[in-house]
C-alpha cells in the first residue's frame, strides 16, 4: 500500500530531523546541531562514509547514518574480511 511507505518515509525524516537537531550524539557525548555525530565519532568513520552522512535527509541519509553506526559498533561494517 502506497500510504504506508508514505507514511515509513515520513516517520524516518522525522527521526532524522530529531537527530540532527539534537545535542547528543548516539555515544553520548556532546554534538552540534545539524551533525549527525560528535567529532569524535565523526572523526572515526573513512571518508566514504562522511561523504554518504552529507547526503540530503530523505536521500540516502537515513541509510548512511545506520551504515556509520554499524560501522562505529563493529569496527568495520562493510568488511567481510574483518
Ligand atoms: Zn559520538
Amino acid at each position: 500500500m502506497l500510504s504506508n511507505e508514505a507514511d515509513d518515509a515520513r516517520e524516518r525524516m522525522l527521526s532524522s530531523i530529531k537527530l540532527l537537531r539534537g545535542t547528543t550524539c548516539r555515544c553520548g557525548n556532546m554534538k552540534r546541531p545539524k551533525m549527525a555525530l560528535c567529532l569524535e565519532c565523526w572523526y572515526r568513520l573513512p571518508g566514504r562514509l562522511r561523504c554518504r552522512l552529507y547526503g540530503r535527509m530523505g536521500n540516502g541519509f537515513e541509510s548512511a547514518y545506520e551504515a556509520a553506526c554499524q560501522y562505529l559498533d563493529g569496527g568495520k561494517a562493510d568488511d567481510p574480511q574483518h
